[in-house]
């Protein structure tokens, strides 16, 4: 038995059918014998659109009214998505980053994760409750809410794993990995079957937008091995890990 982080990105979360498919397929992980956190992104363009909103309001919005706003695309999906769990007859229980523990420093829409204690998190999931978490936010010590910035959500869900210990973290995506190139773009394009954390990192300096850099560097830095994959299919994607682990080792890669 596994500890597995999921986290699925807006596009997998794209609409109420699509909640229900993610709803399924975290279930599915669940039966075959694993603990599993969720770490959930805001639906579709949920986030460009509250941005939007915003700024047909007040050209120049202040950074803290704009985290509290932008954090409220993540608490829509985590509760969807607990409750599409819990219409499929398995218990799940969303928290927000604050509830999570995800504590920040006070720099509003790129705050930097200093500590991650997911306490209840661990409660709900010896519970046998599967963990639902907004991703890309936490609070400062002023006790406001705080945005990691735009795609930080892959960052939350490397944190959560590694704050719990986890055994993978799962990256959902739209496409089945990390490619040679965009395989939207260019047809021959080559699924990468494992990658070092050093590899993917170049790759991201030169402008591959897989994975947020950042989300690498924390993963590197605690060696947490990361699948990136689609939530579309059931194909194994691309494991990320160090040079010294075999990437045949990672649990779930059926
Ligand atoms: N919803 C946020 C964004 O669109 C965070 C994320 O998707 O990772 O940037
Ligand atoms: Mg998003």
């Amino acid at each position: 038995m596994a500890l597995i982080v999921q986290k699925y990105g807006g596009s997998s979360v794209a609409d109420t059918e699509s909640i229900k498919r993610v709803a399924r397929r975290i279930i599915e992980t669940r039966k075959k014998g694993n603990d599993v956190a969720v770490v959930v992104s805001a639906m579709g363009d949920t986030t460009d659109e509250l941005i939007d909103q915003a700024l047909s309001i007040d050209s120049n919005p202040s950074a803290r009214e704009m985290d509290m706003l932008m954090t409220a695309g993540e608490r829509i999906s985590m509760s969807l998505l607990a409750m599409a769990i819990h219409a499929q007859g398995e218990k799940a229980h969303s928290f927000t980053g604050s509830q999570a523990g995800f504590m920040t420093d006070t720099q509003y829409g790129a705050a930097h994760i200093r500590s991650v204690k997911p306490e209840r998190v661990r409660e709900a999931i010896s519970d046998g409750e599967i963990a639902i978490v907004a991703g890309f936010q936490g609070i400062n010590s002023l006790g406001d809410a705080t945005t990691l910035g735009r795609g930080g959500s892959d960052t939350s869900a490397v944190a959560l794993a590694v704050a719990l210990g986890a055994d993978v973290c799962e990256i959902y995506t739209d496409v089945d990995g990390v490619f040679t190139a965009d395989p939207r773009i260019v047809p021959t394009a080559q699924r990468i079957d494992s990658i070092t954390y050093d590899a993917i990192l170049e790759m991201a300096a030169s402008g591959s937008k897989v994975l947020a850099l950042r989300c690498v560097e924390y993963a590197r830095r605690f060696n947490m091995p990361i699948h990136v994959r689609s939530s579309f299919s059931k194909r194994k994607g691309t494991i990320v890990v160090g040079s010294d682990i075999n990437p045949v080792l990672i649990p779930n890669q059926d």
